[in-house]
């Protein structure tokens, strides 16, 4: 078996990390840098750049840089209204009505973007370790629901993934923290990335880690904050120029990144200046954008949001059967942890100091690789359990959510339900499964309408059908039934089928390691194609300098050769071609060397 890697698969930015000899380590990618921008970016003759070249363009192409998928993962387009405003890509609803992005007239599934990241990741692990990896864990956050689980899923199978197990990303953290410290803890884990925000309680008992309470945001991270800039940064324009320029674009996306500049900078400065020359022109001119952001006035933008992370944490700890003061420690982790009213608000809240001896940036992937050495047998005597953040249940009369495994339940977890019909000889069953805290069936998430079928013709109440609502270890929800009477299995069909169908993913997997291959095709012509370009430079430096030195046959000869190679490199990409031009001109570059040394 080959190594498992841990992927902290994140809003901005991922992370891969594996297990050498019994401890984490990060893995460096193909840039040399120990995360990758969560960014997939296309150029119009349908080239694809990922990480920090996708990032590099995503000033000047906005429209076809896809940042933050992770928010559009297993999301119904109704319900991505908060998302929408965050990105300047088109989102838009795909057939089964969930997101999709319209990218150089192609629709692509959030899964399959995800997937582009995957594979990227999964080779810089492949270049880094020299062997194939095929298995690995995924994170995501405590809060997503089974429909985003299973789109990180399938993202994982798309990308030539097999995902061993979800963790969700706190519960990861504290893993690393078990790895580290293994002394018995209540801590807090508190993890506020790009697009998300959870807490998890968790208490540690040596190398027991057992999650007590979590909860969250999914709409919840440092890209609303950098929204709350951004409307900002627009009011000032307006009030100074009379101009406005929320409906640009290309200028929306200049804010959005000076934005975040000027947030990561009041993180050590108390004040920043933004400028952005030629943010926009008019009749009399171009206009600028200049102004000073204070930490004061930043502050007073995002205390809402760091609000509403706090109050969050406030019901963790009643979830949880705690009070503050059983709080050991507290780990920060993500990008926008880094905040430093964030940090006040958390000590503040705490009343202790802060654990922040781990990477906040890492923390998330250390954990997935420890859960990955836990799996290959690699690391021993870790454990952690964890419980499903959301209810699950089904819809009952009145159109409200009966609980069947409510949230903070440890997993995995099953509940048994009978039903029945109401009806005489009815055939089939209905049921609706939903996951969520509300009362109301349709404020909470619709998993999928499940329809039993086949059921023997009977007086009403009389079938007695057993249903199995299972969560297994990665978060993930499966639905079965048994006719109670004659032990068979009933067949269940799902009417609303959610995310990508099983064929769906295989065929983008197809296409993803058709891709692949492609890609690398490309790349070795790309670097033959490096080559003949030195050998003709070669070639014309010895005509330079060694003329004299030559025969005039041999000088023919090398003068052919340059023609013939450069022709070679505005004629083909055909890699068989240019092997043989490749091994031609070296051949001839070697014996014309040589005549040169042996005329000195
Ligand atoms: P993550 O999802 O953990 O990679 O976190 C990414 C988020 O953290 C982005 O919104 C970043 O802008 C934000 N971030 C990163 N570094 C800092 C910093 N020093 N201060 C404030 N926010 C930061």
């Amino acid at each position: 078996m080959g190594k498992v890697i841990g992927i902290d698969l994140g809003t901005t930015n991922s992370v891969v990390a594996y297990i050498d000899r019994g401890e984490p380590k990060v893995i460096i990618n193909e840039e040399g840098g120990r995360v990758t921008p969560s960014v997939v970016g296309f150029s119009k003759s349908g080239e694809r750049f990922v990480g920090d070249t996708a990032k590099r363009q995503m000033l000047i192409n906005p429209d076809a840089t896809i940042h933050s998928v992770k928010r559009f993962m297993g999301k119904r387009f109704v319900d991505a209204g908060n998302d929408l405003p965050l990105v300047n890509y088109p989102v838009v609803a795909s057939r089964n009505g969930d997101c999709a992005f319209a990218v150089n007239d192609r629709l692509l599934t959030p899964q399959e973007v995800s997937a582009m990241i995957l594979q990227k990741l999964k080779k810089s692990a492949e270049d880094f370790l020299g062997e194939p990896v095929t298995e690995a864990i995924i994170t995501v956050p405590a809060h997503f629901n089974d429909r985003q689980r299973q789109a990180t899923k399938d993202a994982g199978t798309i990308a030539g993934l097999h995902v061993l197990r979800i963790i969700n990303e706190p519960t990861a953290a504290a893993l690393a923290y078990l790895h580290d410290r293994k002394k018995s803890a209540t801590i807090a884990v508190y993890d506020f990335g790009g697009g998300t925000f959870d807490i998890s309680i968790v208490r540690i008992d040596r190398d027991v880690g057992e999650v007590r309470a979590t909860r969250g945001n999914n709409a919840l991270g440092g890209g609303d904050i950098d929204k709350l800039i951004v409307d900002w940064l627009i009011e000032q324009f307006r009030q100074e120029h009379r101009i406005d320029v929320s409906q640009d674009n290309v200028v929306r996306q200049r804010l959005r990144d000076a934005a975040e500049r000027a947030k990561i900078e009041l993180s050590s400065a108390k004040e920043t200046d933004i400028h952005l020359p030629f943010l926009m022109a008019d009749a009399s001119g171009p206009r600028h954008l200049q102004c000073v952001l204070t930490r004061a006035t930043f502050e007073a933008l995002a205390a809402p949001l760091i609000d509403g992370t706090v109050r969050e944490c406030r019901q963790a700890l009643l979830d949880a059967n705690l009070t503050v003061g059983e709080i050991d420690e507290i780990v920060l982790v993500g990008g926008s942890s880094r905040i430093p009213r964030v940090k006040e608000a958390m000590r503040e809240f705490f009343g202790r100091p802060l654990n922040q001896s781990l990477n906040p940036d890492e923390v998330v992937a250390i954990g997935a690789a420890v859960q990955a050495g836990v799996l290959e047998g690699e690391v021993k005597a870790v454990t952690l359990l964890d419980v499903t953040s959301l209810s699950l249940g089904i819809e009952v009369e009145g159109r409200k959510m009966a609980k069947l495994i409510p949230k903070n339940t440890p997993i995995p977890a099953q509940k048994m339900q009978l039903v029945s019909t109401v009806v005489d000889n009815q055939k089939t069953v209905k049921i609706h499964v939903l996951q969520g805290e509300s009362v109301s069936a349709v404020e909470n998430t619709s998993l999928g309408e499940f329809e039993l079928q086949g059921i023997e013709p009977a007086p009403r109440s009389v079938p007695r059908i057993e249903i199995k609502f299972a969560i297994d270890a990665s978060g993930l929800v499966q639905v079965s039934a048994r006719d109670v009477r004659t032990g068979s299995v009933q067949q269940l069909t799902i009417q609303a089928p959610s995310g990508m169908s099983s064929r769906d993913v295989e065929r983008a997997r197809d296409d993803a390691s058709t891709w692949e291959r492609g890609a690398e095709a490309a790349s070795e012509v790309r670097e033959l194609r490096h080559q003949i370009e030195r050998q003709l430079g070669q070639m014309e430096a010895l005509l330079r300098d060694q003329r004299t030195r030559l025969q005039r046959a041999d000088v023919q000869e090398a003068e052919h050769a340059l023609t013939r190679g450069r022709l070679a490199l505005t004629k083909n990409d055909d890699r068989a071609k240019l092997e043989e031009v490749h091994g031609w001109l070296r051949r001839m570059l070697t014996g014309l060397g040589e005549k040169v040394n042996a005329g000195r």
